[in-house]
This record gives C-alpha cells, sequence and structure tokens, in this order.
C-alpha cells in the first residue's frame, strides 16, 4: 500500500508545464503568463486631465477669490479622445474633461466646481497651484517596464493591465483539456428515469465541475458501460484531443472492474492500493503512443471526488504552470469526535460553525455519502497512525472554500 504523498509524488512525476501558446486577451484569463510583459508605451502616455474644469495658466488664476474672480476667454472645449489645437496662453483657458490630453502652454487645471462653468468666458474664484490635477505621462508605467512577471496567474486585475498595455494576444500556459470518462452499466444520464438497479451518473458531473474549478477545459464522455471494447475506444478517441484522461470507476476488485482490466494489459498504467479513506484502489499512468497521462478514480462519489482533490487538482495545477499545486491546510479545533481506520490517512468532510471550529457533515463518512459532502467546506485530514479523535481536539483541514 502507498502513502497518499509517495502515490501523489508518483503522479506528479510525471506531469509536466503545457507548452505555451498565444491566446487571445479574454481567452488568457486564469491561465498563466509563460513570458514576462514589458510596456510598449508609457502609462498613462500623454499628459491629460484629472478633472472635468479648464485648462488654463496658474499664473492667470493666482489672485482670484470669489469677490474678484479671474476672468478668462475660453477658446476651445476638449472631451476624453479629442486634442486641443489650440494653445492657452495667458489670460485664456481651454474647457477639458477628465482624460482629454492637456493644451499645449496650459500648466494646470481648474475643478469646474471652482468655476462659473462658462463656455465663453469663464470666471474661476479660486487658485490652483502650477501642475494641479494633471496626470503625468508615465507617472504609473514607463515605456518598456515590466508590468507582469512569467509565472503569473491572470486574474481580472491582470488582464486589465495587459488590456491597458495594448497586450491583445498574450503568451500563456494554456487551461489543461480533460476529458472526463465515466464508467458503470448502472448509470444513466441525469434528468432520465431512473429503472431499478440503476443511479444517476453524478461523478462526471462533477469531476467537469472540479476540473474547471481547478482551472481546467473540462469536459464528460459517458456514461459508458462495463464493456471492455466500448472503453477501449473511448479513450482512444480522446487521445488526440486532451492533456489528460480522467476515469471514474471500474478500479477496484469486482468482476466488471472494466477500466483495471483494459489498462492493466498496457503495462504502462499501475494500479495499487493506497493507504487513504475514503480512496484506496487508484490507477494513474500514460496512454497511446502519445502518452497521454491518465488518472484513473474509484466510483464511490466521495473517493473519487477526494482522490480529485489528493491527486489531480495538483496535476492540473503544474500543468497550468502554478507553483502553488497543493490546497490550504491550517489547525482548527474539531466540534465533535470522529472514527479514523487505522494505517489510512482520513479525510472527512466537515463544515465550519464558527471561525477555527469544524464539524463532520453528513450521516458518518462512508464513500457514498454525497449530503454530507454536498454542505463540506473541508477536509480533515486525520494522520495515519490516529483511530480517533476527539472534540475538543485540534486537528489539521484542508480548506475547500477557494476554488
Ligand atoms: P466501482 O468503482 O465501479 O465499483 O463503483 C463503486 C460504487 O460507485 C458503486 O456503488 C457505483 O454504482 C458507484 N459509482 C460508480 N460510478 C459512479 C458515477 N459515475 N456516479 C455515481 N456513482 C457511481
Ligand atoms: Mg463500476
Amino acid at each position: 500500500m502507498r502513502t497518499v504523498d509517495e502515490y501523489r509524488d508518483g503522479i506528479l512525476a510525471g506531469i509536466g508545464v503545457l507548452s505555451p501558446i498565444e491566446l487571445p486577451l479574454s481567452s488568457a484569463h486564469g491561465c498563466v503568463l509563460a513570458a514576462d510583459v514589458a510596456a510598449p508605451w508609457p502609462l498613462p502616455s500623454f499628459d491629460n486631465s484629472s478633472m472635468d474644469g479648464y485648462a488654463v495658466l496658474a499664473a492667470d488664476v493666482a489672485g482670484a477669490t470669489p469677490d474678484r474672480p479671474a476672468v478668462l476667454l475660453v477658446v476651445d472645449d476638449v472631451p476624453a479622445g479629442y486634442r486641443s489645437t489650440e494653445a492657452v496662453t495667458p489670460g485664456t483657458a481651454v474647457r477639458i474633461m477628465t482624460g482629454a490630453p492637456m493644451p499645449d502652454g496650459a500648466d494646470a487645471v481648474v475643478p469646474v466646481e471652482r468655476t462659473d462653468g462658462g463656455t465663453e468666458q469663464v470666471s474661476i474664484t479660486e487658485p490652483v497651484d502650477p501642475g494641479a490635477y494633471i496626470r503625468r505621462a508615465a507617472e504609473d508605467v514607463t515605456a518598456g517596464e515590466v508590468v507582469l512577471t512569467a509565472g503569473t496567474l491572470i486574474g481580472a486585475r491582470q488582464v486589465g493591465i495587459l488590456a491597458a498595455v495594448g497586450c491583445g494576444l498574450v503568451f500563456v500556459h494554456p487551461r489543461p483539456r480533460v476529458a472526463v470518462i465515466s464508467t458503470g452499466s448502472e448509470l444513466v444520464e441525469p434528468g432520465l428515469p431512473l429503472r431499478r438497479g440503476l443511479i444517476s451518473d453524478s461523478n462526471s458531473y462533477l469531476l467537469v465541475a472540479a476540473a474547471r474549478e481547478a482551472g481546467a477545459d473540462a469536459y464528460r464522455i459517458g456514461p459508458i458501460m462495463d464493456d471492455e471494447k466500448e472503453f477501449l475506444t473511448t479513450v482512444e478517441d480522446q487521445l488526440h484531443r486532451c492533456d489528460l484522461i480522467l476515469t471514474s470507476g471500474g478500479v477496484s476488485m469486482g468482476a466488471y472492474d472494466t477500466v483495471k482490466a483494459v489498462l492493466s494489459t498496457l503495462g504502462t498504467v499501475d494500479f495499487c492500493k493506497v493507504a487513504m479513506n475514503p480512496g484506496m484502489p487508484q490507477g494513474h499512468g500514460f496512454v497511446g503512443q502519445e502518452r497521454v497521462p491518465i488518472v484513473t478514480l474509484p466510483g464511490n462519489p466521495v473517493s473519487s471526488y477526494i482522490s480529485f482533490e489528493n491527486f489531480v487538482r495538483p496535476a492540473l495545477r503544474r500543468m497550468r504552470g502554478l507553483a502553488d499545486l497543493l490546497r490550504p491546510e491550517f489547525q482548527v479545533t474539531l466540534g465533535a469526535a470522529l472514527e479514523s481506520p487505522a494505517g489510512k490517512r482520513q479525510f472527512a468532510r466537515a463544515r465550519f460553525t464558527a471561525p477555527g471550529v469544524v464539524v463532520p457533515t453528513g450521516t458518518g463518512q462512508g464513500s457514498h455519502v454525497m449530503g454530507g459532502l454536498a454542505v463540506a467546506e473541508a477536509l480533515i485530514v486525520i494522520p495515519e497512525d490516529v483511530t480517533r479523535v476527539e472534540a475538543g481536539d485540534t486537528v489539521t483541514v484542508m480548506d475547500l472554500r477557494a476554488p
């Protein structure tokens, strides 16, 4: 039996970062930058007004008061997006909107609130300092400056700066393409009526959703019957389409455990037991000439999900080019006692009742208890050598709340 860490290390040893490609900016959201991005132009790229008001010479309004306003001739009107053809000279002003380029000659902006808002001539009731309300070219970013470094995850704020510096195509590690194949002759498409003995295929939906939350482009195939030929054809069909294949079901000791029966004969997929609960039967390796990585997850829904969390999510993050592969773990207080099998690391489903306090969810910790999984916010990680934890004990949890 392998430990959780040994098994995960074995999977990760065969997983590399996906080769970078150029993607349009909108598609690059959620990807990891593969190269530094430098600004081709400065930000702001020209001196511009930070207020709606009047571009003036500060000296012209030096003595202005409400009783003795400075009166200037308005020689032009510049909205954002236009450049004034008039220069500001002594005794004149240009009406200017936020973001419009500063006209030649002007050295300050008077906010409209300190004026009468005139369009032919304007009365200004307060002085301004030279340079007031001007956003200077390059005060934010200089031309050639690196705005984002390779390895950065592109979230909303990073999309913003990339757009601002005109980066329409971005060199990134792409999202891994993941095919999820659920196997089991008992499975039907959710929404279809259940005849006796049949169940809805929940795993493939859950796994696709989990893979997407982990940053993959995941899609589902199946459910397919426990039929060796059908399974092999389905896997072969995916080889040129995806970066990782996930299967669910058919890897334990049953008579119809198709996944294991078919893939064991290839010699490139390793099936073993992992000292964990739930999720003991596991398999991983490579298939086809393309050597596409495959992870064969157990069929019990909770086992399937917990195996995904421990083994697949880190692999997907590695493929994406992220450095942090594992979920954050921290110590909390346990609200109710829990049993744990000797010799196995248990991942018990739990929710927070207060900051730093968790209680187990669901009707026990069986690998079929989906209700408890659905409301879980964390997994309590109970070490291999511990068989019982009491209310009030400090335990480690893996936080599931962040995607
Ligand atoms: P297996 O690993 O194929 O022996 O399946 C173990 C248990 O998980 C059985 O009770 C299956 O019916 C159930 N199971 C397998 N695949 C799925 C699935 N895709 N959705 C829900 N339950 C499943
Ligand atoms: Mg099965």
